[in-house]
């Protein structure tokens, strides 16, 4: 049997590998894409899809819990099994399209995770396969915590197909999927534990709008364990048990379930780089500004995988391989990538939701930055579905009155974050933000009215 040779080898069927192996094979490229795992990557099968699905019953369970005695007389019921089969509907469906989607393009597709052999040659399925270029898109998987009994915890995708609630959960970890996923627990009646070594959650958020968003955990009874790495995973007769370091103390907690929700870490130990000399770093696979790795000019990495500014979230995930499609495709008109504001949100309740520089990040650019900052605010749309937790921080330049970086905690928090998104983007200022007409009463309306001392 001779050896396949391809144009282009995509690793990783995602939002990233997907669009760079349908755009060569729609140029006319040959091309093979290889998956370890179902094809469709993370968002659609174990990540934002999904997840949202979720959230919906745990919103309105929210939402209700906050309008009792003011309209609300008897919480609604929920079926966590029914809401199980409903969200099976979006995910179940994804591999098979995806193969379907790929394959209609006479795209090559391997069940396994190819591993190099040398700059251009791969080794997956038993076969030796040869490819002028090869597109690293293989995304991020959890960090596995070097403890013992680790293997006791679940994962975030474990979480996403619980067949039963249980009465109480443990997290260890509280970045953005930990507390998605302990919020949603903790509004459908789960007894919540997070901890974290840190001495907050989200320490990529600013505080300001982080202090209120724990109020908000409190107030669901969510208890939290700071500045606390967790050191041991036992299992009890009916709870399990993690022990944590605080200083000079171990703490224990005890719940029916644990969750490992201690970071993400690209994945890639099993595609022995070394031998493609493809160099990569802690945060993923190394790029220039093309998103070419240095070390082997055959090879661009794109998404999370890729050691860029980009963040990992998937609107980066489809923006990155433009950048390596027009690459491949030798497009002239090809430039270094420029990253555009990367809005980020959590989907808790209230939502916090962020843009551009934090004001420790704007001050150490040297920018003359005016502050706005407002906790708990108590404007209408807030009052009406009675949100105790409203509140933003903006970072201003003073001499050109651009907005550098917004923070947001509402209800609505992800959808307002796109409005200043789009102000960054298009370089407005906060005279134009105040002077424009939006709807009333919104939650777009309100961040109009930030920058508007007449209103109040
Ligand atoms: C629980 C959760 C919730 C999330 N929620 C959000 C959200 O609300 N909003 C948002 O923007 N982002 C969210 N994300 C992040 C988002 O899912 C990722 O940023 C996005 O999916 C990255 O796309 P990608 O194509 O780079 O990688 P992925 O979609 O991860 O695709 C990588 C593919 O490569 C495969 N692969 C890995 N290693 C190998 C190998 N060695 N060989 C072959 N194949 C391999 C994987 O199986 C996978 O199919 C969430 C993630 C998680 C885990």
């Amino acid at each position: 049997m001779g050896i396949e040779a391809y144009d282009v080898f995509v690793i990783g069927t995602g939002t990233a590998g997907k669009s760079v192996a349908k755009a060569c094979a729609e140029a006319g490229k040959k091309v093979a894409i290889a998956d370890n795992r179902e094809f469709g990557g993370t968002c659609p099968n174990r990540g934002c899809d999904p997840k949202k699905v979720l959230l919906g019953i745990s919103e309105i369970m929210d939402s209700a819990r906050k309008m009792q005695g003011k309209g609300i007389i008897k919480m609604p019921e929920f079926s966590w099994e029914d809401l199980q089969a409903y969200k099976k509907k979006f995910v179940d469906a994804i591999p098979a399209a995806t193969e379907k989607d790929l394959q209609k393009l006479g795209i090559t597709m391997y069940h396994q995770s190819p591993m190099f052999l040398d700059e251009n040659t791969l080794s997956v399925e038993g076969k030796t396969v040869k490819a002028k270029k090869v597109v690293i898109a293989t995304g991020h998987k959890p960090l596995k915590l070097n403890i013992p009994g680790i293997d006791l915890a679940l994962l975030s995708e474990d979480f996403l197909n619980l067949p039963k609630l249980p009465k109480s959960m443990i997290f260890i970890g509280a970045g953005y999927i930990g507390m998605e996923f302990a919020h949603m627990a903790a509004s459908l009646g789960v007894k919540v534990t997070m901890i974290d070594m840190a001495s907050r959650p989200l320490t990529n958020f600013e505080k300001a709008i982080v202090d209120p968003l724990i109020e908000a955990f409190e107030a669901l009874d969510v208890d939290f364990i700071f500045n606390a790495g967790a050191s041991k995973i036992e299992k009890l007769q009916k709870y399990f048990r993690v022990s944590a370091k605080q200083g000079d103390k171990i703490i224990e907690a005890k719940a029916e379930m644990i969750f490992n929700t201690a970071g993400r870490v690209p994945s890639i130990d099993e595609l022995d780089l070394e031998k493609g000399k493809v160099s990569f770093t802690k945060k993923g696979i190394s790029v220039n500004k093309y998103l070419q790795n240095p070390t082997n000019k055959n090879v661009y990495a794109c998404g999370d995988v890729s050691d860029s500014e980009g963040l990992p979230l998937t609107p980066l995930s489809s923006f990155e391989p433009k950048t390596v499609i027009a690459q491949l495709l030798k497009d002239k008109n090809n430039k270094e990538i420029s990253y555009l504001p990367q809005p980020s949100v959590v989907f808790t309740s209230p939502q916090l939701a962020s843009v551009g520089l934090l004001e420790e990040e704007a001050k150490a650019q040297g920018y003359e930055i005016v502050v706005e900052e407002k906790k708990n605010l108590n404007w209408f749309n807030a009052k009406r579905i009675n949100e105790k937790h409203y509140g933003y921080k903006t970072i201003v330049d003073k001499k050109t009155n651009r907005i550098l970086g917004a923070h947001i905690i509402s209800p609505q928090a992800g959808e307002m974050i796109n409005l200043f998104a789009m102000a960054m983007y298009s370089k407005l200022t906060t005279d134009d933000l105040k002077n424009m007409l939006f709807t009333y009463p919104t939650w777009g309306n309100d961040l109009r009215g930030w920058f508007d001392n007449s209103i109040e």
